[in-house]
């Protein structure tokens, strides 16, 4: 999706005057890009209307920036479309809050078990139960309590031999005893969607009451996941979907789909194989990620979970008084060498898109060894105050760094957008501590 879309979006960004020509050739390529990542043609149809209307009317037209603007629709428009903003996880009144995962074999249940068990002790300090209610296959039940053991969490199991139901009724009621607050089930799955499997979870359902039913589905399955998400919720009316091997799939197409199919939130994503790569799932950075704006605030919650805690807070305070310099962002940048892998960080940089095929990852990292050379030939002054900033001091860095100007212009830009997007990141953070409820 991204090679297509960005490189119809590079066209029009820079357009000082955008005509309805200009309008109908993007919408047709937005189309296409969405058709040919497997996009749900019902969702395709919808969302290029919406964008035509908006692009064509006003808002665009008499805007000083009109490219720029359009991009913005298709943004919001994208956002919107992948379910508007971040949800999280429900709290029960009364502990334990249970979650079932369901899904399909091979999905990653549980797998997705495990890391959101470690997910909500790590961010939320709370104290999960894992539950093995795939009572199938003995491996199934092995490799929940293998995970168990590495994270160290306690895992209940009754053998292949006992009713889902009652394994889960009694892992209730060993984490009320055992004062724990969450009780994960992880489920068995089949192959295909059959009425057994529906039978049986229906049954759990009924019998536990979950306070969330999470719907766990595979995002490289592209158009099958809509469909599995679509019966899965016709069916068991799930609370949230989980969308697993995102790290795979470069379309993109499922999770633009499943949202405006279910009407079902995407609450994580699973972005690899170990335990700690399942992250919230944010729309609007996945809009921005597709769109190639590159994905900062990813990065800079990926670096507070690497980085020392002193440092963090350091760095958190920087923003909030938008004090953030560019030696702050060398700092960053160093941090984020020894954070690795390098290329997922990569693609998260704005603009880094570009270095790269999304497809084709090999970083580049001369990128940013020029980076930090740019840095380095500014003045301390410059450094925490780049709007002194004139043509003589850029000729003078450019020489110093040996690159040519437009790459010192390229990071004061870029370094200037990671500033907005810091504000609009604290703004959106202090709404976020005034909500009670999170998980
Ligand atoms: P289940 O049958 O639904 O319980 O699926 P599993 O949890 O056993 O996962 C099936 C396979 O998918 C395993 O090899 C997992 O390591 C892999 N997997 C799960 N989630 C992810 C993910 O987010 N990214 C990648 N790359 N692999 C994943
Ligand atoms: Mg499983």
């Amino acid at each position: 999706l991204a090679d297509r879309l960005q490189e119809t979006i590079k066209k029009i960004t820079g357009k000082g005057k955008v005509s309805e020509q200009d309008v109908k050739e993007m919408t047709r390529e937005v189309r296409l890009a969405l058709l040919e990542a497997d996009v749900n043609y019902k969702v395709v149809k919808d969302f290029v209307k919406r964008i035509k209307e908006r692009a064509i009317g006003q808002e665009v037209m008499e805007s000083l920036t009109p490219g720029q603007q359009v991009i913005k629709v298709v943004k919001e428009e994208l956002t919107s479309l992948m379910g508007g903003e971040q949800s999280r996880v429900a709290v029960s009144e009364r502990p334990p809050t249970v979650i079932m995962m369901v899904g399909l074999q091979g999905a990653g249940k549980t797998t997705t078990t495990g890391k959101l068990a470690n997910l909500l002790r790590k961010k939320h300090n709370r104290k999960p139960l894992l539950v093995a209610a795939d009572v199938y296959r003995p491996a199934a039940i092995n490799q929940l309590e293998t995970l168990g053991k590495q994270l160290s969490l306690p895992v209940f199991s009754l053998g292949t031999e006992a009713n889902p139901v009652d394994i889960a009724n009694q892992a209730i009621e060993k984490a009320k005893e055992e004062h724990l607050d969450y009780v994960i089930i992880d489920t068995a799955g089949r192959l295909h969607v059959d009425e057994d499997l529906m039978d049986e979870l229906q049954q759990i359902k009924q019998n536990v009451n979950p306070d969330e039913v999470f719907l766990v589905v595979d995002a490289m399955t592209g158009q099958d996941a809509v469909n599995v998400a679509e019966s899965f919720d016709q069916q068991l009316d799930v609370t949230g979907v989980v969308l697993t091997k995102l790290d795979g799939d470069t379309r993109g197409g499922a999770a633009l789909s499943i949202k405006a199919v279910t009407n079902k939130p995407i609450k994580f994503a699973g972005m690899g194989e170990k335990l700690d790569e399942l992250e919230a799932f944010h729309p609007e950075r996945m809009a921005s990620r597709i769109l190639g704006m590159g994905d900062v605030l990813s990065l800079i919650e990926k670096a507070q979970d690497n980085v020392d805690q002193k440092k963090a807070q350091e760095l958190e305070e920087k923003m909030r008084d938008a004090s953030f310099t560019f030696d702050d962002f060398l700092d960053q940048m160093s941090q984020v060498k020894s954070m690795g892998p390098l290329e997922d960080l990569i693609s998260m940089i704005p603009g880094a898109n570009k270095m790269k095929g999304l497809k084709n990852v090999q970083v580049d990292e001369k990128q940013l060894v020029h980076v930090e050379a740019i840095i380095q030939s500014m003045t301390k002054k410059e450094r925490v105050d780049p709007s002194v900033m004139n043509a003589s001091r850029k000729k003078r860095i450019a020489k110093g760094s040996g690159r040519p100007v437009s790459e010192v212009n390229r990071l004061l830009k870029q370094f200037d957008d990671m500033k907005k997007m810091m504000k609009q990141m604290t703004n959106m953070q202090k709404g976020k501590k005034g909500k009670k409820g999170k998980g």
